[in-house]
């Protein structure tokens, strides 16, 4: 069968694979802990699911307009007044399936063959495959744990060229946790202000916080840039509503005409029923996310000291999302009845088939010195599952 170039060219995502792959394991009886997830283990809450359920029974079950009802949009417009004091009209918002199909859109109308877009590394997965599927060039910048995992503002001043159509920043970040202080993102600003380059900033951890500083994005930290940046959230991460779809962007009013444009000719609007959900989530009670985030912080704490116990291991304490990303180049080389680990995939393969174990290799972020594990799972199992990459570890051999 000939399939299209355009679709040789990407990968499918490693994360969704692995996941799939672990629970294939799991039907045929393998006990296996599962760090590879990318979703909240919780229950979307009550009062969300309730917004739901009135909607099906009102039938509220028809075509909306493409991008989003007024309602979610106004609710919106006065979530990113209230957390970020931001200002857009309906105008300047659109919602989507989801906040990587927002992501999505946008590389769709904004750019064209050889458009450059500077991507941090290491970076979520889909990042610069959504990027070559709209013809441009993404242009990684690696960052390491001695810089916090975040990119420098000479790092950045460097990667520019005249091709640059914009830079995407994603604090905190999936897969390292890293966040972005007010002061660094004012310094990134500096070398952005006399450019015209766009920013995406992806916003989507933004209420899985830990750190001292504030959650900030670079709208809300120099509006001088407000005009050139395209904020992308969602509620999948923060209300813990992966299944819903529902992401939203907030910008430029011609991107977001854009995004109606080409939204209105392949998904048409996302679901109605989980509109009505996504309204009660940004504008209820936002008690339950302080919950959600407490616990996530209480197991980080957790999982990062015990990582940081297994020789050959060093893990960077993340200031956000729910993933530690640590560098396990220090077992590379070391092997297994004669079979030598020598980068991530292997590691990952390793431990899944003798630990029970299952997490993503860190080349798939674009850092093969690393894996990822996420901590959306209960302390039960986080402790069993350390203890299992630690006794696999251990059985290594230099
Ligand atoms: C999960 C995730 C998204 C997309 O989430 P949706 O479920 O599509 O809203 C976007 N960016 C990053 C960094 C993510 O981790």
């Amino acid at each position: 069968m000939r399939l299209s170039s355009r679709v040789a060219k990407i990968n499918p995502s490693e994360t969704l694979a692995i996941s799939a792959k672990t629970n294939a394991l799991r039907a045929q009886g393998r006990d296996v802990i599962g760090f590879a997830a990318g979703e909240p283990d919780f229950d979307t809450p009550v009062n969300i699911k309730n917004a739901a359920i009135k909607a099906i029974e009102a039938g509220f079950t028809k075509y909306t307009p493409v991008g989003g009802t007024d309602e979610l949009k106004d609710a919106i417009i006065a979530k990113l007044k209230r957390d970020n004091d931001l200002e857009y009209k309906r105008s300047q918002i659109v919602v989507s399936c989801g906040a990587k199909h927002t992501l999505y859109n946008l590389a769709q109308v904004l750019f064209d063959p050889g458009d450059e877009v500077i991507i941090p590394a290491p970076y979520w997965v889909s990042y610069p495959d959504i990027v070559v599927l709209a013809e441009g060039r993404p242009v990684i910048i690696n960052t390491n744990e001695k810089d916090g995992f975040k990119m420098t503002p000479e790092q950045l001043r460097t990667a520019i060229t005249d091709r640059t159509r914009a830079v995407i920043i994603n604090s905190p970040s999936n897969p390292t946790g890293a966040a972005y202080s007010p002061q660094e993102l004012q310094a990134i600003a500096k070398v952005l202000i006399d450019k015209d380059i766009l920013i995406i900033s992806d916003d989507i951890y933004e209420k899985i916080f830990y750190a001292k500083f504030p959650f900030m994005n670079m709208a809300t930290c120099e509006p001088k840039l407000k005009d050139r940046i395209i904020v992308v959230n969602g509620v999948s991460k923060t209300y813990a509503m992966t299944g819903w779809r529902i992401g939203y962007a907030a910008g430029p009013e011609e991107i977001v005409a854009a995004i109606n444009k080409i939204q209105s000719q392949n998904t048409s609007n996302p679901t109605s029923i989980s509109q009505k959900a996504a309204v009660e989530a940004i504008s209820g009670e936002q008690g339950v996310v302080d919950k959600m985030v407490s616990e996530f912080q209480k197991r980080r704490d957790f999982i990062v000291d015990a990582l940081n116990q297994i020789p050959g291991v060093k893990c960077f304490s993340p200031e956000g999302a729910f993933y530690v990303f640590p560098n396990v180049s220090g077992i590379y080389g070391r092997s297994y009845k004669g079979k030598k680990i020598t980068s991530s995939p292997e590691l990952i393969d390793y431990l899944l088939d003798e630990a029970n174990v299952a997490a993503v290799p860190g080349a798939a972020f674009g850092s093969d010195s690393h894996i990822r594990l996420s901590y959306a799972t209960s302390l039960k199992n986080i402790e069993e599952g350390i203890k299992r990459i630690k006794d696999a570890i251990s059985k290594l051999v230099s």
